[in-house]
């Protein structure tokens, strides 16, 4: 039984999570929410989403205040331009002029053993995954929408921290963040299909709810595909927090379809 969690921390009037298991060893990470910012209407307020239809200047300041409670700056900053694929970018040689072409890639995973490099991830529904190895010294965080999921970016993950670090995955920490849960992420026979054809025992991740509607259990996916690399459960933190079904404090883009903000994941050494 795994009793750690995450936890609804404050600081500055910004209210964010981070994972019990992980505080433990002194990482310093979070997921933000949307309390604390200074964006407005659909995106109020801690929007993170640099390139979303609004306020620029806003979403900055935002940024700002985020980068104020790491104690660091943009130029420590390194965010994946998220495409829902499954390519996995090491940071640790990267130098301040990769910044943009790392934003230009397609890269929805993050890894470094690096000092001091602040790996960032932007979200509202698709799933933030943290990584930890507290024996090797590495972080990790990746975006892991439902093709993400499916195809297994989890997995990959730790495939590149055992290669690039040497990590062994008894050792590796992972936290499933707040995302769209079981209760709201609802696909068609198209979508349920591809999960059927990866996931041998679809009922332990699905249910039906009428003859062409399907609800799948994202966070269950991911945990049973990091499973099967070798992570043990009980290092395994889900959230159980869905962002559609908690409005006051995270941003659904089902839930408001399309126009709305995006929280960030964030993790260094
Ligand atoms: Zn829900």
């Amino acid at each position: 039984m795994n009793h750690n969690n995450f936890i609804l921390r404050e600081k500055n009037g910004l209210k964010y999570y981070t994972i019990e298991s992980f505080d433990k060893y002194n990482i310093k990470h979070m997921f933000t929410t949307r309390v604390g910012g200074c964006s407005k209407g659909a995106y109020s307020s801690l929007n993170m989403g640099i390139g979303i239809a609004e306020d620029i200047n806003a979403v900055i300041k935002n940024n700002d205040r985020v980068l104020e409670i790491f104690n660091t700056d943009k130029n420590n900053l390194y965010i994946s331009k998220q495409v829902h694929g499954d390519n996995i970018i090491a940071v640790d040689n990267l130098n301040n002029d990769d910044y943009t072409i790392l934003r230009e890639k397609g890269v929805d995973g993050l890894v470094t053993d690096a000092k001091n490099k602040l790996l960032c991830c932007y979200f509202a529904d698709c799933v933030p995954l943290f990584f930890l190895d507290p024996s090797k010294m590495v972080v990790g965080v990746a975006h892991a929408g439902w093709r993400g999921t499916v195809n297994g970016i989890a997995g990959k993950m730790i495939d590149v921290m055992k290669e690039k670090y040497n990590s062994n995955a008894s050792d590796i920490l992972v936290g499933i963040g707040p995302s769209i849960g079981p209760c709201c992420f609802e696909v068609k026979e198209d979508v349920f299909d591809v999960f059927a054809k990866k996931i041998q025992n679809i009922s332990e991740i699905s249910k039906q709810i009428t003859s062409d509607k399907w609800l799948i259990d994202l966070w269950k996916v991911n945990k049973i595909l990091l499973k099967e690399k070798g992570v043990l459960d009980r290092n395994i933190t889900i959230s159980s927090i869905c962002t559609f079904c908690n409005e006051d404090l995270l941003y659904s883009y089902r839930r408001d379809k399309g126009k709305t903000g995006r929280m960030a994941a964030l993790i260094r050494l």
